[in-house]
């Protein structure tokens, strides 16, 4: 059975590029039938915080992801860790490490002096001596001192590292006792089960670390997918700069959540030129093998393009409710389904879809001079007064297109172009030049309230 898993460690909110790696934890899971775990990465308490791993679940639960089995946090495990450091103690596959601060920086001035790589040079490795006790050993794992590892990479094919070159005996244990993190990483990882890694490529030089704790504790490796970095425009690793990278902040601006799966599904990830991919279709067609060597980029148009796709194809019930955390309420309102028609074709999120329905919902308290000097001149005011006059001898006017009917008599009466009357009216509904129809704005709003914004403009408005 194939058994993913996210690791996030909880110092701020679940970040956009760890939601990514996430649902490709995720599909790889669902598509096998087989589990994803979530791991909350807490054992560091100064960086860590309960509220950041609610924010976590929060963003998981806005999304739709969810996981299997209860979640396991690092910050409960600490007699297993224990457990393990003991084992490799006793097989001396690790060892108690005396080496004082001021040591080791004497080590490191004398190994940048020769122009060599800093590291541990082992002296405590096979120590036999009397042993300082003034200082609260580490514990360091005997790794492997020269040779090949080799990482069989899902995405970046075979990766390899010469052992001199990048290890050394590390810390699996601080002097306070607590494991470190690749030591952690490895057993959890192991003893969780999991089949298939799959994280961003900041993690590779970890890799053959957590690579030594596996092989010295006996535990069959898992398949590793490292997943490349999300860019900037600019090639440059995503940043606050380039747009919001805590996934809430997506759900405030008034992304929907299926079309922000869809954009990160596609930051890395492609099936042929297919942009548009419903959750069951990214569960069927997802495979982490298919991921891009190269890093993807971000691109803000392009979620706004699935926003706006999103947003057209929801129910008008559900846009109502959402709409209810931007202050908009048309639960009950009676013209919500030819408001929300109207709007969802032209809303990117659904922030900008609650100012257009504030736009058509409430009278206007000012109108734009720019619009006003285009569209009031001549005898706009006249036209606007006779669409008032037939207006009010009308009755039944409910839909859009008894609207449309008293403009079209208007304009064929006085033989005028459409604009003649749109303009001035559009300014007078809305107090500018763009919006919805006009048809419909008075449907939604009545005749009764289209007449008053009407005759408001005309004795407002200064020509
Ligand atoms: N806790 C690590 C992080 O948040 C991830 C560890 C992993 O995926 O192996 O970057």
């Amino acid at each position: 059975m194939i058994v993913t898993r996210f690791a996030p460690s909880p110092t701020g909110y679940l970040h956009i590029g760890g939601l990514r790696t996430a649902l490709f934890s995720y599909l790889w899971a669902r598509k096998n039938g087989g589990k994803f775990l979530l791991r909350i990465e807490d054992t560091d308490e100064r960086r860590n915080s309960d509220a950041a791993t609610q924010a976590i679940i929060e963003a998981f639960e806005w999304v739709g992801l969810d996981y299997d089995d209860e979640i396991t946090y690092q910050s409960h495990r600490k007699e297993i860790y224990a457990a393990y450091l003991q084992q490799l103690l006793n097989e001396g596959k690790a060892y108690y490490c005396y080496m004082g601060k001021e040591e080791l920086s004497e080590l490191r001035e004398q190994q940048m002096a020769a122009k060599e790589r800093t590291r541990y040079d082992g002296r405590y490795r096979d120590f036999d001596g009397e042993v300082p006790q003034d200082i609260d050993p580490v514990i360091r794992i005997k790794a492997p001192l020269n040779g090949a590892m080799v990482i069989h990479d899902g995405i970046k094919g075979e990766v390899v590292f010469q052992a001199e070159d990048i290890l050394d005996d590390f810390i699996i244990a601080r002097s306070d006792g607590t494991p470190t993190y690749n030591f952690v990483v490895a057993v959890d990882d192991a003893l969780m089960g999991i089949t298939e890694v799959i994280r961003g490529d900041d993690h590779l030089s970890n890799t053959p670390k957590q690579m030594v704790v596996y092989e010295a504790l006996g535990f069959d490796l898992p398949k590793f997918y490292h997943v490349p970095m999300i860019h900037n425009q600019q090639g440059k690793k995503l940043s606050k700069r380039d747009g919001a990278t805590d996934v809430m902040a997506y759900k405030e601006m008034g992304y929907l959540p299926e079309a922000l799966l869809n954009f990160l599904v596609r930051l890395g990830w492609s099936h042929g030129d297919q942009e548009l991919f419903s959750f069951e279709e990214m569960c069927d067609l997802f495979d982490p093998n298919d991921i891009n060597k190269s890093a993807s980029i971000y691109n803000t148009e392009k979620l706004d393009w699935l926003n706006a796709h999103y947003i057209k194809n929801s129910s008008n019930t559900t846009l109502a409710m959402l709409l209810e955390a931007y202050g908009i309420t048309l639960v009950s309102h009676d013209k919500k389904e030819i408001l929300l028609d109207a709007l969802k074709d032209r809303a990117k999120t659904l922030q900008e879809m609650a100012t257009m329905v504030n736009e058509v919902i409430s009278t206007p308290k000012s109108y734009d001079t720019k619009a006003v000097k285009k569209a009031f001149k001549g005898d706009a005011k006249a036209i606007l007064e006779d669409f008032t006059m037939k207006l009010q001898v009308r009755d039944e006017m409910h839909l859009p297109s008894d609207y449309h009917d008293v403009m079209e008599e208007l304009v064929n009466e006085k033989g005028i172009g459409f604009g003649k009357i749109g303009q001035p009216l559009r300014v007078a509904l809305l107090g500018k030049l763009s919006g919805p129809g006009l048809d419909t704005v008075m449907a939604v709003i009545g005749k009764e309230e289209s007449v008053r914004r009407i005759e408001n403009a005309i004795t407002g408005i200064e020509s």
